[in-house]
């Protein structure tokens, strides 16, 4: 099955930097929206993008414009005729997008793949009823598409081989780096970034250290761009908390994904982070200044002589971070979720993580991160519950 023409359902956020990247890797793009305004208002946005990548030495004026003369519009599903593969980056709604591709059934006939770009709902929902369901699969993209290296091939329960080879194909000559997940709850990189707010949360909650603090230990300890605290400001606690909910709601409510208490209090006191002015940090007028990204090198280390040099909670800090960060990974594993090496990609290019779970359970030992987890299931409860695999995960890695 070879593609050469790529259809993109939505011309907003995500639909123009889809159809960006399929026209910069050679395919003739069509962008449609529900009216020609629309989807003229999203090739437009395309193509200052493409110039302003062209400024920036990011592609040469020439392919940007190749490029942009690859790009066609539609308000209409006939205008995606000869796509070979339509993604779809419609608003999260499961009865819309079902409709959407139902329609584009119609028009289209048996042929084209159908690639869903949701990031919560289930792909094996969004097919259900859609003629030729095996043709439809999910390829989730990280926002902005154009930057984010990320594409997350995602198998429903019906999806064929060769859909899944057709999407897979596409996103490596968009340029991106797909990986395989299976449809579950966040596919691969939101679920396995899970702990890192959530874990930070309970350290917080247990006055471990402030949250000051304990971004600090993470950026400098751990190695991460930011800490955890400056994410969720940075992605506004409510947005943060809803995201939480719906995992806790998917997975069935086991105890590690449960929602923070202390993350409905702020919310509920309107304290949701850089956009109110207040979350974890201060920001505005007077607030202190960003963190010296200087500071932003050090790779991840649990060296006690090197952490305690950060600060004297960064050793409690670190291994109880990076004991849920194994131990998630090693319940993905159980799950066949996606393999050992697919989920460090996806949190290295997703999130840009310095190392991905699989690399933290090295480096911290599964025997460690599981005795640790078991003692603080003893003390806190069954958030700490071991994985049953936990203790394998790395000899299953290799
Ligand atoms: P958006 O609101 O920016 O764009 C949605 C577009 O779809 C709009 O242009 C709208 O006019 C169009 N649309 C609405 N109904 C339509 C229909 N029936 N047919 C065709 N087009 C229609 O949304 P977005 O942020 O680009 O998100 C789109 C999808 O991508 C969602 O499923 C979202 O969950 C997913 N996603 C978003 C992000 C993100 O960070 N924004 C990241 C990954 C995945």
């Amino acid at each position: 099955m070879s593609v050469s023409r790529v259809g993109v359902v939505g011309a907003g956020t995500m639909g123009r930097g889809i159809a960006q990247v399929a026209a910069l890797g050679g395919y003739e793009t069509v962008l449609y929206d529900v009216s020609v305004e629309l989807a003229e208002a999203g090739a437009a946005g395309l193509r200052e993008a493409l110039d302003k990548g062209a400024e920036r030495g990011r592609w040469s004026v020439d392919q940007a414009a190749a490029a942009a003369g690859r790009v066609e519009t539609a308000a209409e599903p006939e205008g995606l005729a000869g796509c070979g593969l339509v993604v779809e980056a419609a608003p999260e709604k499961l009865e819309l997008k079902r409709r959407i591709f139902t329609g584009l059934a119609e028009a289209l006939g048996p042929e084209p793949v159908f690639a869903s770009n949701t990031s919560s709902l289930r792909v094996s929902e969004i097919a259900e009823g859609v003629p030729q369901p095996e043709r439809v699969v999910g390829m989730h993209f990280f926002n902005p598409p154009a930057l984010m290296k990320l594409v997350e091939v995602v198998a429903a329960e019906r999806s064929s081989e060769a859909a899944l080879a057709a999407a897979t194909e596409v996103a490596e000559r968009m340029g991106r780096t797909p990986i395989r997940a299976k449809d579950s709850p966040g596919f691969v990189a939101n679920r396995l970034a899970r702990p890192f707010t959530l874990e930070s949360l309970r350290i917080l909650g247990d006055g471990v250290a402030d949250a000051p603090t304990i971004d600090r230990i993470v950026r400098l300890g751990g190695g991460f761009r930011m800490g955890p605290f400056e994410l969720l400001d940075l992605i506004g606690l409510d947005v943060n908390l809803e995201i939480a909910h719906s995992f806790f709601a998917q997975g069935g409510e086991p105890e590690r994904w449960r929602p923070s208490p202390i993350q409905e209090r702020l919310v509920a006191e309107g304290r949701l982070g850089r956009k109110s002015g207040r979350g974890y940090h201060e920001y505005g007028e007077g607030a202190a200044r960003e963190p010296d990204p200087e500071l932003n090198v050090q790779a991840p280390t649990l060296d006690p002589a090197q952490l305690t040099q950060i600060d004297p909670a960064a050793e409690e800090v670190l291994t109880r971070l990076f004991a849920q960060i194994a131990n998630e990974a090693a319940f993905a594993l159980e799950e066949e979720v996606a393999s050992p090496a697919d989920m460090d990609t996806a949190m290295k290019l997703g999130f840009n993580w310095p190392l991905g779970p699989i690399g933290i359970a090295k480096l911290i030992g599964p025997d460690r991160a599981a005795d640790l987890l078991e003692q603080l299931q003893a003390e806190k409860g069954a958030a700490y519950e071991p994985a049953p695999g936990l203790r394998r995960i790395i000899s299953s890695s290799t």
